[in-house]
């Protein structure tokens, strides 16, 4: 499926569990939206504190360190602002607070278009991929703060005082290694996707940018692009 709609006016909130999640799987797609005159936001929920081997490292290092790479990275590929949520690294839940957490900030942003993880995928044999469980649950509180969440007046009502309104988002594009089918070209952006994940200095290695490049292209051939990302995407009905 070829995009060629002009992204002009457009709100983009990619809501990612982990620094980096998004510049893996959505950058590319989200820098073209950019190119196309979109405005984006990066709304990440954990810290990603737990994410290194390193056995010198403190979690609150870690933090700190992958705090700032995603802010490089967010540079990088154009981003207008990225909201840290802070939550720990693993400890994930897509719990009602959780959940309010998510509205707010699509109270505030007013996105036309979301991206996030798809909470159902749990595994994948081809990529053999075992789901992280923080992706599953920012895909679900996700997913349930889109709908019926943000758009219900009485729900969360608390946050007027913050100065919010009810909010519909248009459409919803889902990660899913496996099973996307709403193909975006990426072949202009797959250069800044690489530079914005090698940004993220302390997770990423030469093998994981050839892997990355591997599945752009193996996505990619599906629908003829040198370089494509995949979505499920949900067409919210207004
Ligand atoms: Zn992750």
């Amino acid at each position: 499926m070829k995009t060629e709609q002009s992204y002009k006016g457009k709100v983009v909130l990619a809501i990612g569990a982990h620094p980096d999640d998004i510049d893996f799987a959505a950058s590319g797609t989200i820098a073209k939206m950019i190119k196309e005159g979109a405005t984006a936001y990066h709304l990440l929920l954990t810290n990603g504190n737990k994410g290194s081997e390193d056995p010198k490292i403190s979690k609150e290092k870690l933090a700190e360190i992958r705090r700032k790479e995603q802010i490089t990275a967010a540079k990088i590929l154009g981003f207008e602002k990225v909201f840290f949520l802070d939550h720990e690294d693993c400890n994930l839940v897509d719990d009602i607070n959780l959940k309010e957490e998510i509205v707010y900030h699509i109270r505030k942003l007013k996105p036309d278009i979301v991206f996030c993880w798809d909470p159902t995928l749990i595994y994948s044999l081809r990529h053999n991929y075992i789901m992280h469980s923080d992706h599953r649950a920012a895909g679900q509180a996700t997913l349930d703060a889109v709908y019926p969440l943000s758009r219900d007046r009485l729900t969360f009502q608390n946050l007027e005082n913050y100065g919010v309104k009810p909010h519909k988002v248009k459409a919803v594009y889902m990660i899913n290694i496996d099973e996307g089918d709403n193909f975006f070209d990426i072949s202009e952006t797959i250069d800044l996707k690489i530079k914005a994940l090698k940004a993220h200095k302390s997770q990423v290695s030469a093998r994981h940018i050839e892997m990355i490049k591997g599945w752009a292209k193996e996505t990619g051939r599906k629908v003829n692009f040198k370089y494509a990302e995949a979505f499920k995407k949900i067409e919210l009905l207004q």
